[in-house]
């Protein structure tokens, strides 16, 4: 089971793997955006890294962990991606409250809330050109495989494999929300940046929770 020492390293995978990948992401969305999305989610994870290493652990259960996640995120960051993910972490604590550690089914459930709450939050379906295409395969990949009787780590590989599919059919794409829907057409032939770092975030988690 993931208890709070176990989501803390999850969120210390997710800081290192997003600056890893700041440059390329800025990249992407420097094509179709204003080329802040890596700066921005680096911030984020930064910020939450930092909050989370000055906790005591032991006194505090696996939703406040994530609502401190939520927070720190919103105020660190100024794009869109802020509330985003905010969001996401604030449901994924929902789903999971009242719960010292979290078994396989819990962190599938908080997937599942995760990628609900940026679809609630951003008002994106699929096939908008968002990081809700890659999210909310990765979330169903993730639930089907343990449905399927998957380990956690089988079903956390089916949903980063679903993220990749996801972010990839972006480019075939054409904005509907977000900046880059000002550009209609043009933004077709790209992967959207939050498509892009959604893989990067969902990477490393399962090398964090697995
Ligand atoms: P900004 O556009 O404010 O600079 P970022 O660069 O951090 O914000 O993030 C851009 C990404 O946010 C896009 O690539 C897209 O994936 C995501 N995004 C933007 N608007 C929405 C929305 N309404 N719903 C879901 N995702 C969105
Ligand atoms: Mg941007
Ligand atoms: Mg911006």
């Amino acid at each position: 089971a993931i208890d709070t020492a176990g989501l803390k390293t999850m969120f210390d995978e997710i800081a290192v793997a997003i600056e890893a990948d700041k440059d390329r992401l800025c990249q992407l969305d420097g094509v179709i955006g204003d080329a802040d999305h890596g700066i921005a989610m680096a911030l984020g994870f930064g910020a939450v890294r930092d909050v989370l290493a000055a906790l005591d652990l032991s006194a505090i259960e696996p939703t406040a962990l994530l609502n401190t996640a939520a927070k720190s995120f919103l105020n660190a960051v100024g794009a869109s991606s802020g509330p985003l993910y905010a969001t996401a972490f604030m449901r994924g604590a929902a789903a999971v409250k009242g719960k010292a550690a979290l078994a396989d089914a819990d962190v599938v459930a908080m997937l599942q809330a995760m990628a609900q709450g940026i679809r609630d939050r951003g008002k994106a379906e699929l096939g908008e050109k968002t990081m809700v295409d890659a999210w909310q395969p990765a979330a169903e990949a993730a639930a089907t495989a343990h449905a399927a009787g998957r380990t956690l780590a089988e079903s956390l590989d089916a949903a980063f494999a679903a993220a990749e599919r996801g972010a990839e059919a972006t480019k075939d794409m054409i904005a509907a929300k977000g900046r880059s829907s000002r550009l209609g057409e043009r933004s077709l032939g790209h992967m959207d940046p939050g498509a892009a770092s959604a893989v990067t975030v969902i990477g490393a988690m399962r090398k964090g929770l697995a």
